[in-house]
């Protein structure tokens, strides 16, 4: 099954049980000044957990256009280092609005799974929440899922990268436990299950997260049980049809393969002269390429601040790996027509905006290429003669004159084995803002300020970067 197929199985077995199917809403959320970028099926229906909104149906399912690049989730640092992590991915879900609940959300994964998907039983394995025993016990008694494929997930675990299983929309308000749903890609893959030490590797995948909104949650912090409990789902489209598609990395799936090619090509038309297939570089430039051009087609453009600022640093460090690969002019804007071809016909979208999208990037890569060859020698000076640290002083540079997001001059380091003083580098910022501050011309250097106002949309034809040096 390609990944387009599988997107449209999903909504159609839940639209036959009752569920309406709702389009993706934007990866900008409109009504949230709280959330930098949609970033879960669940958002746009928010209000509805909430009771603040009303909907004609209580059962809905979508394929929703997440980021998560920023914020409370950042996979921006997973990327080109797990088989399973994008800074944009398309998460399928079925809600229940105070309409069915643990038993029958279980079944109906489980009977997606291995009914409509035929996926091996033995291969797949659930956590629950620890003190949820009625979750445990539908799992097992219900489903047949044998005691040593149900991992209890609680608060106080020696893991280290366990989540919770207990959601929380904030301090207050709706809350629960979750189920998720794991598939073992075999034992040839490094890795162990979710609750050991080693569950951060990519044998035991996190495929589906089924979460129970079971509770309300008062200032005091006392759990109140809600009236009509609700149900909210997530399953990564990439990691099911790597599963589907018998690979272990959203990297080897249709969309991917494709992407990858067309990165290389593009990449090596740029100077890159027959560059490694095999290079993670090639699956950062393929998984960035559609989280950019996705906020773009959202009336994001790069800045200095805030989304805005989050483009640029996804553009950037897709920009730099095609550099480190032998480009030496924009490639990056060129793998457009490839995404479109890929997604535009579940993304219309993407389709109607794709010459907006490629004139944004493009803009975008003439100017970091400016100065991109001149930060890299800068950088390299740093770390020449076996220097394990790149100063705050020299990182700030970087940013202030050569365009270097932290984090790009932080993902060089890690691939040299190195780190940056990010202490330092916030010092040498604040001095500059003092200097500047001192001089009556200040002028804040808003570079790190994920928070900042959201980017204004003032049309495609103003491309200007305000305040942006570089
Ligand atoms: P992980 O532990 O693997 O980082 P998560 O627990 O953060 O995943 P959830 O917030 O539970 O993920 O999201 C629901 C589902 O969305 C996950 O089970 C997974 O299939 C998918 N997913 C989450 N993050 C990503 C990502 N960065 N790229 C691709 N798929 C993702
Ligand atoms: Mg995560
Ligand atoms: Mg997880
Ligand atoms: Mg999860």
């Amino acid at each position: 099954m390609k990944v387009s197929q599988i997107r449209q199985a999903y909504l159609d077995f839940f639209a036959r049980k009752g569920h309406q199917i709702v389009p993706s809403s934007p990866v900008v959320p409109g009504d949230d000044p709280t959330l930098l970028f949609t970033n879960a099926g669940m958002n746009q229906f928010k209000d509805v957990f909430l009771g603040f909104d009303k909907r004609p149906y209580s059962r809905a399912t979508t394929a929703q256009k997440c980021i998560r690049a920023g914020g409370k989730h950042n996979d921006l640092d997973n990327v080109g280092y797990t088989a399973r992590h994008h800074t944009f991915f398309e998460m399928l879900g079925n809600f229940s609005f105070g309409d069915y609940f643990k038993k029958d959300a279980i079944q109906l994964a489980w009977d997606l799974l291995t009914q409509e998907f035929k996926l091996p039983k033995e291969k797949l394995l659930v956590t629950v929440y620890a003190e949820d025993d009625e979750a445990y016990e539908i799992w097992n008694k219900q489903i047949g899922i044998p005691a040593d494929r149900i991992i209890r997930i609680g608060d106080n675990k020696g893991a280290r990268y366990a989540s919770d299983n207990f959601w929380m929309m904030g301090d207050t308000g709706p809350c629960g436990p979750c189920t998720e749903i794991f598939y073992d890609h075999g034992d040839h893959i490094p890795g162990g299950p979710p609750g050991s030490p080693d569950e951060d590797g990519d044998r035991y995948i996190e495929i589906w997260n089924n979460v129970f909104m079971q509770f309300n949650r008062d200032e005091a912090g006392v759990m109140h049980l809600l009236p009509k409990p609700s149900v909210d789902t997530g399953m990564g489209l990439e990691r099911i049809a790597a599963v589907l598609q018998h690979v272990n990395s959203n990297y080897e799936i249709d969309l991917f393969v494709n992407l990858l090619k067309a990165s290389k090509d593009a990449v090596d038309a740029a100077g890159g002269q027959n560059c490694d297939a095999q290079s993670p570089s090639l699956k950062v430039i393929a998984d960035h390429i559609r989280a950019c051009s996705f906020i773009v087609v959202d009336g994001v453009i790069p800045g200095n601040a805030g989304r805005g600022y989050v483009l640029r640093r996804i553009a950037r460090r897709a920009i730099r790996h095609g550099y480190k690969l032998g480009a030496r002019k924009p490639f990056f804007y060129q793998l457009v027509p490839s995404l479109v071809k890929e997604m535009g016909e579940a993304y219309p979208e993407l389709r109607a905006a794709q010459d907006k999208v490629a004139e944004v990037l493009k803009q975008e890569e003439e100017r970091f290429f400016q100065t991109i060859a001149n930060g890299m020698e800068i950088l390299d000076g740093a770390l020449a003669g076996g220097a394990k640290v790149v100063d705050g002083e020299t990182a700030f540079r970087l940013h202030d004159t050569f365009g270097f997001p932290l984090d790009l001059t932080a993902d060089v380091c890690r691939e040299r084995g190195v780190t940056v003083d990010a202490v330092g580098f916030e010092v040498a910022m604040q001095k500059q803002r003092d200097q500047a501050r001192a001089a009556g011309k200040f002028k804040v250097a808003q570079g790190l300020d994920y928070k900042g106002q959201p980017t204004q949309f003032h049309g495609y034809n103003t491309l200007k970067h305000e305040g942006a040096r570089v």
